[in-house]
């Protein structure tokens, strides 16, 4: 699933091809589901002839500012992605919706497993993600007490609470296997039970391997594409997600690394270097 790091370079690589450009058509594929529950005929007909004004991302979504003050809110979920090709290609595999722009560019929207959406919100919803998702990582705001406050409510494995997107905004499996590797943080280890040293240890390290990620163009290792249709190279950065269950070394001690499903996730982590401290 596309996570900050990712759904951030989808939106850069669009960003500077899309604003300025007007919206001519739109075309919704056999999936109108994609739209949220909006109407088909209704949604074309609120959002052609707009001019695209700007993106934006908060947390794992995309925002499309259109130029009467209304927006494109955009969650690609498990499989979604969002490219920027010619009027002329081929329809996509799974395409469920094409933003047609005047300069013959389709901004199109995939997905095989049809959890994404495409939702239009009205003029004076720019702010609808507030109080839905919590602060952004890579923010002036996300400071460490910030962090250890919001930890210190919760007694839920800290590998869940990562993935808590009101404790934390944009990070999922990947990242969250990640940080805590870096950290040295055993994922059980209850959020509410972190020293104020490991909680520092952690925010430095959620920092770090978003920014890597960010820097890497994001990671590929199923169906992340950017709005190019490019993969991101940071596959090759990860330290252990996705390495368990084959039991490689782990890159610091060289011991086997395992894994662990906590709520519902497969967690990768190494048992020697992240401890699980006694109750
Ligand atoms: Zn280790």
């Amino acid at each position: 699933m596309p996570e900050l790091p990712e759904v951030e370079t989808v939106r850069i690589s669009l960003n500077y091809r899309i604003v300025g450009q007007k919206i001519t058509a739109v075309r919704i594929g056999d999936f109108a589901g994609v739209l949220g529950g909006d109407e088909s005929s209704a949604f074309a007909a609120r959002v052609v002839g707009r001019e695209i004004v700007g993106t934006r991302r908060r947390g794992k979504y995309i925002m499309i500012d259109l130029d009467d003050d209304s927006l494109l809110l955009i969650h690609l979920r498990m499989t979604g992605n969002l490219v920027l090709v010619s009027r002329f290609d081929p329809k996509l595999r799974f395409e469920h919706l094409s933003l047609e722009l005047e300069n013959d560019t389709d901004l199109r929207f995939s997905d095989q497993r049809k959890f994404g959406r495409v939702i239009h919100y009205l003029p004076g919803n720019a702010d609808v993600l507030d109080g839905k998702v919590g602060p952004e990582p890579l923010s002036d705001g996300f400071t460490v007490d910030v962090l250890a406050k919001s930890l210190a409510r919760r007694s839920a494995p800290i590998k869940s609470a990562l993935l808590n997107q009101k404790i934390v905004a944009g990070i999922g499996n990947i990242y969250a296997d990640e940080a805590l590797f870096r950290a040295r943080i055993h994922p059980l280890s209850p959020a509410n039970r972190l020293k104020f040293e490991e909680v520092r240890q952690l925010h430095r390290a959620i920092r770090q391997v978003l920014r890597e990620g960010l820097g890497n163009r994001g990671t590929s290792v199923s169906h992340f594409r950017d709005g190019n249709g490019d993969e991101g190279n940071n596959q090759s950065n990860l330290r252990v997600y996705g390495k368990g269950r084959s039991e490689s070394a782990c890159p610091r001690c060289g011991r086997p690394l395992t894994f662990l499903v906590i709520g519902g996730r497969s967690s990768h982590f190494c048992p020697n270097c992240q401890r699980l401290a006694k109750a």
